[in-house]
């Protein structure tokens, strides 16, 4: 960009629509840049802007929704995406056995899932993988002799490349990803706090989903309190997580308002079985009978304690709109 991008808050609430809202902070660029270790330390100069310009963070009047309030030309976005996040380190941390780990056991939730309600090897179960990176989901996925049909929704250019060099699935649009459906599984993970609009990519998702089909959602979790927090730092210059950042996440969900919007758009919550083995044996005797029990209440307890806890991550199904 030849000039300093003027940065005012242009952007309606994309909950609700209503341009009504306050702006909670303004973050300065280098905030944000210097702290993610993904970025080029350039990112001024390939972006032309100062590292003192401020990007404002506001929450809407009328909902309550904390979104970036500046929107990203989409050449301005495309440039944090394929430019100034470096290829080499992205891709390393994108591919690292920290991060697979973490998205293979989302995986196992949503075949376990899949295997409860649909019929295998019948025919393939089709998958959408909306966002899907460099393709971690779809490798897992694609071995033969499986029986799923899997494509990929990717918008960025670099991982797009990157998906066809390789031969994977990939398509760059809705129009095309329709084609393919419908689809018995659906997967966003970390996807709907990038995108401007999330209501027409969740609309779309509900019509391109099977009627029996599931939905994987995910997204960071920020409380109000915790976005506080962070802005809180921030204003004093402390460093702070690096999901606030208002050019990538431009959508700051809840683990209410998520459900809230979910629900909206046609999707309600499917209820996880307890998946937990409380070892429970039941031919003990004595004081190990004693300790054995004490050990399932206390395995019992601490499953209900982090099962109850708000998530921001969601096994959805379509629900009946009313
Ligand atoms: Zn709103």
């Amino acid at each position: 960009m030849d000039k300093a991008v003027t940065v005012q808050s242009n952007r309606a609430c994309p909950r609700c629509g209503n341009f009504d809202r306050k702006v909670l902070s303004k973050l300065k660029a280098k905030s944000f840049c210097e702290i993610n270790s993904t970025y080029r330390k350039n990112y001024s100069d390939i972006l032309g802007i100062k590292p003192d310009t401020e990007f404002p963070i506001a929450k809407c009047r009328d909902c309550g929704f904390i979104y970036s309030s500046w929107l990203p030309p989409t050449k301005f976005l495309r440039l944090v995406y394929d430019s100034v996040i470096d290829e080499e380190i992205g891709f390393k941390e994108y591919l690292s056995p920290d991060w697979c780990g973490h998205l293979f056991s989302i995986l196992g939730k949503i075949l376990t899932e899949s295997h409860r309600r649909f019929q295998y090897f019948s025919k393939p179960i089709k998958i959408l993988d909306y966002g899907c990176g460099y393709g971690v989901f779809i490798r897992a996925l694609t071995a033969k002799g499986y029986p799923y049909k899997v494509v990929g929704l990717e918008k960025s250019e670099r991982a797009l490349t990157f998906m066809r060099n390789t031969g994977l699935a990939v398509v760059s649009t809705e129009e095309e990803a329709e084609k393919y459906g419908p689809y018995q599984i659906i997967i966003l993970n970390e996807v709907l706090e990038h995108i401007p609009d999330f209501r027409t990519s969740l609309n779309f998702v509900n019509m391109a989903l099977d009627v029996n089909g599931i939905v994987w959602i995910s997204v960071p979790n920020f409380s109000d309190k915790e976005i506080n927090r962070y802005l809180n730092l921030a204003s004093h210059a402390n460093p702070f997580p690096r999901e606030l950042n208002p050019w990538e996440h431009l959508n700051y969900f809840s683990a209410i308002s998520l459900r809230e919007i979910l629900y909206e758009e046609g999707f309600k919550p499917i209820k996880e079985k307890m998946n937990i083995d409380l070892e429970y044996q039941p031919n003990l005797q004595g004081i190990y009978k004693f300790k054995n029990a004490l050990g399932v209440i206390k395995r019992l307890l601490i499953s209900y304690f982090f099962r109850s806890r708000p998530r921001t991550h969601l096994l959805l199904e379509k629900r009946e709109k009313t």
